[in-house]
């Protein structure tokens, strides 16, 4: 592959309402970086309560229309935005590296994994189709259906500019809502771009929104009355207000939370695929996924064994600029992020674990100004330290030792969060025991981030999932629709007189 071409815009990054860009009224900006040189690249408008009103207005004009239109056409508008998708792949990965900062094909993995999510939504007539019996009584059919719910918000994290949208709004327009995205204010370009390609596609102008903005713009949509629904991924404390005040003005909420994700490496393990793993999940995309491994936790002589491997690949690893093809990490979203990591390794040195490799003030030659850290391992780590506890969101990679499986069971189930969680082992017993056990969301055997694919459903389990649906799957399509049941009769079976008693199959 070629050296991909930079996304270097310089524009002020603006709201999507009723198919245009919409400058708003720009009272408040921010400053969107190109975390590798650490300069401000562009600035994105933060929106105020009439952005969204006029979002509001642009979906909820647009609704009736696209509810309408049968599941069979929404589903060839996706068709075509899909086929854009792959055709614009590259441009989209390199506006993630750009602002986000990770190397540039995992910005393509990411790509990858929204479109296998439109590739999905392709085919949710089938799943709109409802249930039928025919004579639940003499003359009388039942039937299911799932309609649209209105007007849904979608709110997104820094960390997925573009995959974690599309875990929401392929699905809720090809169930007949109308959307608004509220992306993150520190990534914010790729939003704009999918909003052109949707339009490109076919898309009806309102159907999709875009408003960007931060806590001014999110509380707007959780008051709106006409918002009917509110799909959020981001940190567990948002999470769960985004949950309580959505619940209070009577919307439907998911709200997907932070994650602590652990690793227990068996044994019986294979050692050095052990290792491949957990550096590619511990430090890749920085360990600003949702799904990294931030804990290792080694069980019985495991330590002793792995511990010189791991710290041997972490001072290895390629810290560059993410658009540098051999790059195998990238730096850090923000200045501020990178402050609130290396102070975790301050605080982890502090608590009484053994600083095994240290990644701070790592300098990148040519990308002085950047917000780099190199890879940090640490070893005895124990449970009640606050680096333990925590969600550090980048690339600290902890290690406890377990001195058997129930131990490291007990441990994975002791966390509050449970979002995903893996297990390293040769025994099947161990594995399915494990799987059977654990108090997570999304298990993995051998695989270190077992990211569900898109038609089973994304989500966590404890603090790292607020509501009772998962994301995308079949659950996304019961979140984005709502269930009717029609009982019909026709003349010949009625006029029998009025009924007093509950009606009971005849
Ligand atoms: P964040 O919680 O800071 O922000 C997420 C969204 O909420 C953004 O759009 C932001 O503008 C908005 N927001 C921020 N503060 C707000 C406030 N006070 N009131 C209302 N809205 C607010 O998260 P982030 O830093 O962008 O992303 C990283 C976090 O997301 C990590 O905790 C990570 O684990 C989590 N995450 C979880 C998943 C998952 O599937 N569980 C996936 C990706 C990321």
């Amino acid at each position: 592959m070629g050296a991909p071409e930079a996304f270097t815009a310089t524009s002020d990054v603006g709201h999507w309402i009723g198919g245009r860009t919409v400058p708003g009224r720009a009272a408040r900006r921010q400053d969107v970086f190109n975390p590798a040189t650490g300069r401000v690249a562009r600035q994105v408008l933060l929106g105020d309560a009439d952005d969204v009103r006029a979002a509001v207005a642009a979906a909820q004009a647009a609704f009736p229309a696209w509810a309408d239109t049968p599941p069979i056409r929404r589903a060839r508008v996706l068709n075509a935005f899909l086929a854009l998708l792959n055709q614009h792949r590259d441009t989209l990965a390199a506006m993630i590296t750009a602002e986000h900062g990770k190397v540039f094909t995992d910005a393509q993995g990411e790509v990858t994994r929204g479109i296998e999510i439109v590739e999905f939504a392709c085919g949710a007539p089938q799943l709109l189709k409802g249930d039928y019996t025919e004579q639940v009584s003499t003359g009388i059919d039942n039937w299911t259906l799932r309609q649209p719910l209105g007007v849904v918000a979608g709110i997104t994290p820094f960390n997925f500019p573009c995959m974690v949208p599309m875990w929401m709004f392929p699905l809720a327009l090809a169930c007949g809502n109308a959307f608004i995205l509220k992306p993150s204010e520190r990534d914010p370009s790729p939003s704009l771009f999918m909003a052109e390609l949707l339009q490109q596609a076919g898309l009806p102008d309102g159907v999709f929104n875009v408003v960007q903005g931060d806590k001014v713009v999110v509380d707007a949509l959780l008051e709106h009355p006409d918002v009917k629904a509110v799909s959020f991924v981001g940190s567990t404390p948002i999470a769960q207000y985004i949950y309580e005040t959505g619940a209070r003005h009577g919307k439907r909420v998911q709200a997907l939370g932070g994650a602590k994700n652990h690793m227990v490496v068996m044994p019986d393990a294979d050692l050095d695929q052990a290792v491949d793993a957990l550096v590619g999940s511990a430090y890749g995309s920085a360990g600003e996924r949702c799904m990294a491994i931030s804990v290792a936790v080694l069980v019985g002589d495991v330590g002793e064994r792995i511990m010189p491997k791991l710290a041997e690949r972490a001072k290895a690893l390629k810290v560059k600029n993410g658009m540098e093809l051999d790059a195998e990490m990238g730096p850090i979203v923000t200045r501020q992020a990178l402050e609130r990591i290396e102070g975790y390794i301050e605080l982890g040195v502090k608590e009484g674990a053994t600083l095994v490799v240290d990644g701070r003030g790592l300098k990148v030659p040519g990308h002085e100004g950047g917000f780099f850290t190199g890879g940090t391992l640490f070893d005895h780590v124990t449970p009640a330290m606050r680096i333990y506890k925590e969600e550090i969101f980048g690339p600290v990679l902890s290690c406890v030792r377990a001195k058997d499986f129930a131990e490291a069971l007990q441990l994975v189930n002791d966390h509050e969060y449970g979002n995903g969680v893996a297990v390293f082992t040769s025994d099947g017993n161990v594995a399915r025991e494990f799987a059977r056990r654990v108090q997570a969301g999304m298990v993995g055997v051998n695989v270190p981030i077992p990211v569900p694919m898109a038609w089973h459903g994304f989500g966590g389990w404890k603090k790292s999932l607020f509501g009772d649906m998962h994301a995308y799957g079949e659950e996304g399509v019961r979140f984005y629709t709502r269930q009717k049941s029609v009982m019909q009769r026709w003349a010949a079976s009625i006029g029998k007189g009025a009924e007093f008693t509950m009606p009971t199959a005849k």
